[in-house]
């Protein structure tokens, strides 16, 4: 396939917000797609040569695509650098030098799909003396035959620049109108839950249909999308919502680990599919060594233990792990526990459709336990009062919470979903009448006086997966210290965007705009309605959306978060109703 072609669909998608003709526009291109380049296509549209969980990044440096750009074009250094200063985006100056494709001569090429894949390979994989000076050679070679729109779609590609707004969803709906009926589309989206690889659904769909789609199952090295909680104002209605009967654990304040165990090698993943491995060494080791077959994947939460009292140590203790770079001290300062709560698959069979308490008794069965490698501390309750009394042992061992799970037959592992068969109750429930906040960083305010010159305050954003566009919801301005605040510009301005983001609905003006990317967590005193915010805008009521009032930084940066894992605007519209609810005083 020609890349101008896919450069021209990438265009269409970027010109419109509307889900739908998103949808119509996938579809059409999708219809005309060889099914073997199929693949390579959706893992471009995201910029990427690979599935996400690679964790591959093309990540060429600004400067070095501007001396490709310069050497393509003949324009001077200095002409080129200017128009970047003002766009900020190597793709837009791309697209403005490179005016036009030039003839076939004996030295071009055509462009096909297939030579940029290898040349970004190249790119990709170039190391060692000289890989900087080749790595632009060969994006000035792809230059040199494109357009202003494939050049536009190149630059961005390798700068890690590429957002063209279709969300996963979208990308569902269209290969299921495409390769399939409406009707199959929850399967097609299992398929991707459990592979977390958009291409091989794509492909495998575009190939085999829905009998091909059938047949993907979990599978060692593949992540699989995380089950999630959702959430009550108190534990009286967490039981009465579990029949009267329920399963509680602790909830561990850790990092959420995914363990893949293969025959000769163990790979953690964090719940937005990052390589934790490199982080978590030792529990890589134990949990191998704990296991008694030869493939599984558990799902578990790491946590910091004090290396004297040997009590739990809170989520901030953790992720200085992540941080430290002598990874070997670190493993010796920052001791770290797992405790399992889930297995999702072991030596040949799926246990995603296992009911809850045989997939507990399957971890117990496979693994042995030690100081490090434990199981979640659960209790099976049949009162409010035995899981209030349990409730008070997961504060006192320092934990943030319960987890309840519902013990009934129908209680499997939901892959990528948020329901009621998990139900979270938090000790911060008790002070406030919601929970936290992860919110997405869409635009900051310059501030004044003291904080002149520096980022005041931040335009905060929330998720809608329905739609798959953003929505703001606060101004945030409270619990920065001054260290932060000095950060800020090295934690956002990457993200850095000359207006606002395609994806991103608002009604504020910030001084400066960032891509979603940086989540979050805040806390605060009410949820309102608010007729300068726009999550929600128009769903409790018209031209109205739902804000939140107060917020204050608690001082965690969820980076265990993508963007699109925040806070959903449906979760927050829940928090709202389960608010007024209490406030008037029937809970
Ligand atoms: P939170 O910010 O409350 O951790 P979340 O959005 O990350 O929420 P939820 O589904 O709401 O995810 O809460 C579940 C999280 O709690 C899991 O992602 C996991 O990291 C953590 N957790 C701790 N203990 C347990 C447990 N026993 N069972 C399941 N999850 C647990």
């Amino acid at each position: 396939m020609d890349f101008a072609d896919i450069a021209i669909t990438f265009d269409k998608l970027e010109s419109t917000s509307a889900r739908l003709e998103m949808t119509d526009i996938l579809a059409e291109f999708f219809s005309r797609c060889p099914a073997k380049e199929l693949r390579s296509i959706i893992y471009l549209s995201q910029g990427k040569l690979h599935p996400d969980f690679y964790g591959v990044e093309l990540g060429m440096a600004d400067k070095l695509v501007l001396k490709a750009i310069s050497l393509t074009s003949g324009k001077p250094d200095a002409v080129v650098e200017e128009l970047w200063l003002k766009t900020g985006d190597p793709g837009q100056v791309a697209e403005q030098l490179i005016t036009k494709k030039k003839q076939m001569t004996l030295f071009s090429e055509p462009l096909t799909l297939d030579r940029v894949i290898k040349s970004l390979t190249l790119i990709e994989t170039a190391e060692g003396k000289d890989s900087q000076d080749r790595k632009m050679k060969h994006l000035a070679s792809l230059l040199h035959d494109s357009g202003p729109l494939e050049a536009r779609y190149l630059c961005r590609i390798v700068t890690g620049r590429m957002r063209v707004g279709a969300s996963t969803m979208t990308i569902l709906d269209a290969l299921a109108i495409t390769y399939a009926t409406k009707e199959s589309r929850p399967e097609i989206e299992r398929a991707f839950n459990v592979t977390c690889d958009l291409g091989l659904v794509a492909e495998t769909l575009a190939t085999d249909g829905m009998e091909g789609i059938s047949k993907i199952k979990v599978t060692v090295g593949d992540p699989v999308k995380v089950m999630l909680a959702e959430r009550l104002p108190s534990i009286a209605e967490v039981v009465e919502k579990m029949g009267g009967e329920c399963a509680i654990e602790y909830k561990y304040d850790g990092i959420r680990a995914q363990v893949h165990i293969g025959k000769d090698s163990v790979k953690i993943y964090s719940r937005r599919l990052e390589d934790l491995t490199p982080n978590f060494p030792d529990i890589a080791e134990a949990v191998k060594a704990h296991f008694k077959g030869t493939e599984a994947i558990i799902e578990g939460e790491c946590v910091a233990v004090d290396s004297e009292t040997g009590y739990m140590q809170s989520f901030q203790e953790v992720t200085h792990r992540r941080r430290k770079h002598g990874m070997s001290d670190a493993v010796k300062e920052i001791p770290v526990r797992i405790f399992m709560f889930d297995i999702l698959y072991v030596d040949g069979k799926d246990m995603t459709n296992v009911p809850y308490l045989q997939r507990r008794e399957a971890i117990k069965e496979w693994f042995d336990i030690s100081d490090n490698v434990q199981m979640s501390t659960m209790r099976i309750v049949h009162s409010v009062q035995e899981a209030e009394d349990f409730f008070e042992d997961a504060v006192n061992a320092r934990c943030e919470g319960v987890m309840a799970k519902s013990i009934a037959d129908t209680s499997i592992y939901r892959a990528g979903s948020r329901g009621f068969l998990w139900i979270k109750y938090k000790k911060d429930y008790q002070e406030s009448l919601t929970d936290s906040f992860d919110l997405t960083v869409v635009g900051a305010f310059y501030g004044m006086g003291k904080r002149a010159g520096k980022y005041g305050a931040l335009l905060m954003a929330t998720y809608d997966p329905e739609t798959g566009r953003y929505g703001t919801v606060c101004k945030l301005g409270t619990g920065f210290d001054d260290a932060f605040l000095d950060n800020l510009p090295n934690l956002l301005d990457m993200y850095k965007s000359p207006e606002i983001p395609q994806s991103l609905d608002a009604k504020m003006q910030p001084d400066v705009w960032f891509q979603p990317a940086v989540v979050l967590e805040v806390v605060a005193a009410e949820i309102t309605l608010s007729p300068n915010h726009t999550a929600g805008l128009g769903v409790l009521k018209e031209d109205t959306g739902i804000g939140i009032r107060f917020p204050r930084f608690t001082g965690r940066v969820r980076d265990d978060k993508g963007p699109d894992q925040c806070t959903t605007v449906q979760e927050i519209i829940e928090m709202y109703e389960m608010q007024s609810h209490d406030s008037d005083g029937l809970s």
